[in-house]
């Protein structure tokens, strides 16, 4: 099986482009250099010397022991929560910055729906002295206020979608019509492995180094590079993407992408796309999406707000539909419980999107010998007031 796109950024029946003809321009020359660029050695120099100084990289392998002896198997963390910003993705912003400076481009524009990626966006443009507009939902913006404030102190400019129902979907639809306005001069960062033909594949390899740096880890601290395990939590699945893919081509590592099943997966309320997706066209790429039976977008819904996304990348949809990978769905009650749990065993709090990947381990069936790593894509300082909200719950759990 081959997990790499083809020419026309195809996985199997997922990917492309379908894009408005207005846009072909901007993602062609993207399509015809990306690449290249990522191949070039003075590109790879900048970007991991960036990786190191900057971002914090790599970041450790922490054995958790106290959490292995609970589940009965080897539990390690990779910890993507302590890269500068909080998450990983800083990684792809890192890259992708870069590479728009390569393009000759001097104004970023980026959308953003919980205010992750706008964050991690702003923070780059800041680095490098570049123009930075980021389009929200006026929703998602009373609702992520924080976010919002991080951003303009970063001297980004939010700017905010009124159209629809004010969140994500409507903040990608302006960033598509800005960057149909400005071709020439704005690179658009997109902040996952969705998007058209080739965003997927570019950010899957610039998250790639979460994986390469598995591999070195494990083989330093256990003589063996390969686990049994790789357990990631899946929004749109770049932090997923980046854990997987050094991984793909070995068949005795399993794969584990761990959605959110917000109240439950029959319940209306979820954002469980594996289970309940339908192969559609979202984002410009065909994948599997929740939907109605008009082929309507349906609303998510995750307590966790870097979950809560109707669709999955293109290589996960592939990932799923081929067996390659498990798909596993956690409640946010569950999730909930394993913010407290990570922090009373082992002195993380982690974020409320990592939470769902923590919470899959008895799920897992691994036994004594196994070495099971999980990506802690983020810390939970984001998410206080989410963990306020909930404390008399949180504080309330047995260890
Ligand atoms: C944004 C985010 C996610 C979900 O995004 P992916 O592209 O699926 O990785 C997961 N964890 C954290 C901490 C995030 O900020």
């Amino acid at each position: 099986m081959n997990y790499q796109p083809n020419a026309r950024g195809y996985y199997g029946e997922f990917g492309g482009a379908y894009i408005p003809e207005m846009l072909y321009p901007n993602v062609e020359e993207l399509q015809e250099n990306y690449l290249q660029i990522l191949g070039d050695p003075e590109f790879q120099r900048e970007y991991q010397k960036l990786l190191r100084d900057y971002v914090g990289r790599p970041t450790p392998l922490f054995e958790a022991k106290r959490l292995s002896a609970k589940y009965g198997t080897r539990v390690f963390l990779k910890r993507e929560d302590l890269c500068h910003t909080g998450a990983h993705k800083v990684n792809n912003t890192v890259g992708q910055i870069l590479m728009a400076r390569r393009l000759g481009k001097t104004r970023i524009i980026a959308e953003t729906g919980a205010g992750q990626h706008g964050v991690a966006t702003a923070t780059v443009c800041a680095l490098m002295g570049m123009e930075c507009i980021v389009y929200m939902g006026k929703i998602d913006m009373e609702r992520q206020r924080p976010n919002v404030e991080r951003m303009r102190l970063l001297g980004a400019e939010v700017r905010a979608a009124v159209s629809g129902s004010q969140t994500l979907k409507d903040a990608t639809n302006e960033a598509i019509r800005d960057w149909i306005s400005n071709p020439v001069d704005t690179h658009y960062i997109i902040g996952s492995v969705v998007g058209p033909h080739p965003y997927p594949d570019l950010v899957a390899r610039l998250q790639s180094v979460i994986s390469e740096e598995m591999r070195k880890q494990l083989h330093e601290e256990l003589g063996r590079e390969l686990p049994d395990y790789v357990v990631a939590c899946v929004g749109g699945g770049s932090n997923a993407a980046g854990a997987f893919y050094h991984f793909l081509d070995e068949p005795s590592v399993k794969l584990i992408a761990v959605e959110a099943a917000g109240h439950g997966i029959s319940s209306g309320h979820s954002a469980a796309t594996s289970v309940l997706g339908k192969p559609g066209i979202i984002h410009g790429s065909r994948t599997l999406l929740m939907q109605d039976e008009h082929g309507q977008i349906t609303e998510p819904y995750s307590l966790s707000a870097g979950l809560d996304y109707p669709g999955i990348g293109p290589l996960h949809a592939f990932l799923g539909t081929s067996g390659r990978a498990r798909f596993i769905s956690i409640e946010d009650e569950q999730a909930l419980y394993s913010v407290a749990e990570l922090s009373r065993l082992e002195g993380i709090i982690p974020a409320l999107e990592t939470a769902h990947a923590l919470a899959a381990l008895p799920q897992l069936g691994a036994g004594p010998e196994d070495v099971v790593v999980v990506n802690l894509s983020g810390r939970g300082d984001k998410d206080l007031a989410t963990y306020l909200q909930f404390a008399d719950k949180l504080n309330s759990y047995d260890f």
